[in-house]
């Protein structure tokens, strides 16, 4: 998807979820309703006329249950024009509703009317400026409309006896003292939140404009470490074929310095291949724009591996057990990546345990997805090292006094794989107690 086309769906992604929070409050808007006009006529015993309070109720509850159906997904087929059509619209029914409660219950007379200014902010996020500003003129028109009419008799009057002494809606002071502050509050509380929303909004831009040059600048990174790291391995596997025969005695036969100064050189390159070879690995599944996907045994994944950790654990007496839920079996993802990943933390496992441990696998089925969790009875991991174990490079300090040996990359390479799978990954460790890692993977 090109970047002007993202940018407009994360647009609309982001406005529907802001109509979804409407609709939201627009059932518990239609609920308070119901009980305010049922605790008025029941404890406060005001004569209001129950039917058609009822009915704007159940107005509310219809129109917003079309808007409800209507931003159902697929939610790619609204356009953002259709989206601000319906923000619109929302606000305007709202309004109307807002302004026929008023009518039925009091008028002028009712304390509620500054309930419009809710509806002003809701416009100030969710519309233009200019939008809001004319909803504001639309709520000030409605609210004349009103109480010009009452105050002419055009409209029967409901008074609020009970709540007022004397009738309001026609005294000339009154209505000119309400209707200022009200009209003054409407435009003021939209030009505060069309302000504050509009600064927000331009952050907002500046912070993804800057998210993507970092991305950008990230890929420049690590197409260079792939160039780069691509001319190490070859050169390095010319030294290493270059070594071997010596080290063999293939050219002839070597004194005890010799070998001793050979064989460290072998060792030496091996770990730096092993290192290049991940380094590689991991810059690769950064820049791959997509990875393949298909069905796979996750079971026998999981069996094959744990049969090759248990040889390696038997060095250090470290028992393996695991439990897989009998209904997992297919999952879909890349196999080999997730036999590597598994592979990894099974390893990171043994070689973190003190001889005589113990290392858990449980496999447990959550409906779309599986959990894997592998419990080892390690060297734990410090709490505040916690954050900082799935960077790339990073080591524990107590991994690196206990095991010389380490790239710091496998586990940056099992975050990205499992990101890749749209998974999670995640570890909760005590230090000197053990760790476990869990995994969850979408089937
Ligand atoms: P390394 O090559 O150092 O093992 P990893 O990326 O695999 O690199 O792991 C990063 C760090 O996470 C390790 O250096 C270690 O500090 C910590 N770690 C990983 N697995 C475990 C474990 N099972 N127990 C304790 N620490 C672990």
């Amino acid at each position: 998807m090109r970047s002007f086309e993202m940018e407009s769906f994360n647009l609309i992604e982001e406005s529907v979820e802001r109509l979804h929070w409407l609709i939201k409050l627009r059932w518990i808007a239609a609920v308070a309703v119901i009980s305010t006009v049922l605790f008025t006529n029941q404890i406060l015993k005001f004569s209001l006329p129950n039917f058609p309070l009822y009915a704007i109720a159940v107005t509310l509850y219809v129109y917003n249950l079309i808007f409800f159906l209507l931003l159902l997904p697929p939610k790619q087929r609204n356009s953002l024009i259709t989206i601000n059509r319906i923000a619109n619209a929302q606000i305007s029914l709202d309004l109307l509703s807002l302004a026929a409660l008023m009518h039925f219950s009091g008028g002028i007379e009712n304390p509620f009317i500054f309930y419009f200014i809710f509806h002003m902010i809701i416009a100030g996020i969710l519309l233009s400026r200019r939008a809001s500003f004319l909803q504001a003129t639309v709520a000030v028109l409605l609210f004349c409309f009103i109480v010009i009419s009452e105050y002419l008799g055009l409209l029967p009057h409901y008074c609020l006896r009970g709540f007022i002494i004397h009738d309001q809606h026609n005294n000339l002071i009154y209505i000119w003292g309400v209707s200022f502050v009200f009209i003054s509050t409407l435009y003021i509380a939209v030009y505060m939140a069309t302000s504050i929303s509009s600064r927000l909004r331009q952050r907002e831009k500046v912070l993804k404009e800057t998210n993507e040059l970092l991305k950008e600048k990230d890929q420049l990174k690590s197409e260079y470490v792939l160039r780069v790291s691509h001319d190490i391995k070859e050169h390095l596997a010319a030294i290493q074929g270059c070594l071997e025969p010596v080290a063999g005695g293939i050219t002839g036969e070597l004194n005890p310095k010799q070998f001793d100064l050979v064989q460290r050189a072998v060792r030496r390159t091996a770990k730096l291949m092993f290192f290049v070879r991940a380094l590689l690995e991991i810059t690769r599944i950064k820049l791959s724009k997509e990875i393949k996907m298909d069905f796979f045994s996750f079971k026998d994944v999981l069996s094959e591996t744990v049969d090759y950790i248990t040889v390696k654990a038997r060095d250090k007496n470290i028992s393996v057990s695991s439990t897989l839920e009998p209904s997992i079996d297919r999952i879909r993802g890349t196999k080999e990546y997730i036999q590597e990943t598994i592979t990894n933390l099974l390893a990171n496992s043994v070689k973190y345990t003190p001889r005589n441990g113990k290392i858990e696998i449980k496999v447990s089925d959550k409906g779309n997805s599986i959990l894997m969790q592998i419990k080892d009875t390690g060297i734990g991991i410090p709490r505040d090292e916690l954050p900082k174990i799935f960077d790339e490079f990073y080591r524990a300090s107590n991994a690196r006094e206990v095991e010389r040996d380490g790239t710091g990359l496998g586990l940056s390479i099992a975050k990205q794989i499992v990101q890749r799978h749209q998974g999670n990954i995640w570890v909760e460790s005590e230090e000197g107690k053990g760790s476990t890692f869990h995994i969850e993977l979408p089937k």
